[in-house]
Parts: structure tokens; C-alpha cells; sequence
């Protein structure tokens, strides 16, 4: 859906992902953080062009650089940004404990040699990203895995990737309950992976 962008609904209770987030983390990065990234892309696109308001939120961050440069250009970037990525991020957790299958286990075996060397290049990432940003599991243009970090809100999108799976390491994600321990929550965030998305994404887009 093109502008108006709305908040996509959170498809479980702000309590269900503890003890590895908080209620009041989520109801917070819900309710306040992500209804601002909404709130002000719908504002900077208000006084857009009508072609900029008719495009997919996945066009814009693809087509990024090729916005007029100013209000725009950085308002999808950060906002857009913000309002894409959260929609994501809300996805890839779920409240049901999830292994993965053997079939994408041996998918993340081929790109990263095994499971347990993707879940440690993907924390390595997210751990030592410098200030806000994410961290990434993504399609290449050549339909490889990879991981990959961004800064801010900057989408994988605009670098041509397609996101699969994210955590979002800005403080506002994890600062309650963890603080500074970044690392501790990125350790935990593997209890509430939704796979069956993650999966399910994987295989739409390869299709
Ligand atoms: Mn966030």
C-alpha cells in the first residue's frame, strides 16, 4: 500500500516476547517510536509530488537515490527507513519457541559453512555496529545469503538486497531491561526468531 502508510499491526501482545524483551520496551518502540517513523513519512510525502505518493514503501528505499535530493530524499531514508524496517523487524520475532528447518539450516549451512557460523557472523555484526542500526540476513542480486549491517534506518533495499531477517540494535530496542549490554540482548534475541516467516519469505521471493 502506497501513502497514507499505516502502522501494520502487531500480530501478538507486548508482553509475549518475555522475559527477552519487556512489555514496556514494546509498547514503547510500538507505540512511540514506530508510530513517529509513520507519522513523519506521512508528513514529508504530504508535500510530495504525486508520483513519490503513489509508489510502494519498497520502491522509494530501492529507488532511493534517485529522489529529489532535500526533504524527500532524507525523509524516506530515515522515516521510510524506519516505518519498513520495524514492519520487518515486528515479523521475524514470535512468541512460539521455532527451530529452523533442515531444508533452510542447509541453505545457511551453504552460505556461511553452518548454522552456527551464520548466528556468529550475524551477532558480530549486530555487536559491533558503532551507534544505531541494524543487523541483516539478506537475498543478493545473485540470490546468495548474506549478512550485512546498516546505520540508522538505512534499508538493504537501497544497496539492492532484499531483507529476510533484522534486529534492530538502536537502544530504544533493548535499553529497559539490558541497558548497555547490547551483546546480552542480541544473545537472547535468538529465543523469539520466527523462522516459519523468515522461511516462508525466503521462499516467496526466490520463487
Ligand atoms: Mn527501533
Amino acid at each position: 500500500m502506497p501513502y497514507p502508510f499505516a502502522m501494520i499491526p502487531l500480530e501478538y501482545a507486548f508482553n509475549a516476547l518475555e522475559p527477552i524483551i519487556d512489555e514496556r520496551t514494546m509498547e514503547i518502540h510500538y507505540g512511540k517510536h514506530y508510530k513517529g517513523y509513520v507519522d513523519k513519512l506521512n508528513a514529508v510525502l504530504k508535500g510530495a509530488d504525486e508520483e513519490y505518493q503513489k509508489m510502494e514503501l519498497e520502491e522509494l528505499l530501492s529507488d532511493l537515490n534517485s529522489l529529489p535530493s532535500g526533504p524527500i530524499h532524507n525523509g524516506v531514508r530515515d522515516f521510510g527507513g524506519g516505518v519498513y524496517n520495524h514492519g520487518l523487524f515486528w515479523k521475524v520475532m514470535s512468541p512460539k519457541k521455532q527451530e529452523l528447518s533442515k531444508d533452510f539450516a542447509e541453505k545457511l549451512k551453504k552460505y556461511f559453512g553452518s548454522f552456527k557460523n551464520f548466528k556468529e557472523e550475524f551477532n558480530k555484526t549486530a555487536k559491533v555496529l558503532f551507534g544505531s542500526g541494524w543487523a541483516w540476513l539478506c537475498i543478493d542480486k545473485g540470490g546468495n545469503l548474506v549478512v550485512m549491517g546498516t546505520k540508522n534506518q538505512d534499508s538493504p533495499l537501497t544497496e539492492g538486497l532484499y531483507p529476510l531477517f533484522c534486529i534492530d540494535v538502536w537502544e530504544h530496542a533493548y535499553y529497559l531491561k539490558y541497558q548497555n549490554r547490547r551483546a546480552d540482548f542480541v544473545d537472547d534475541f535468538w529465543d523469539i526468531v520466527n523462522w516459519e516467516f523468515i522461511e516462508k519469505r525466503y521462499d516467496e521471493y526466490m520463487k
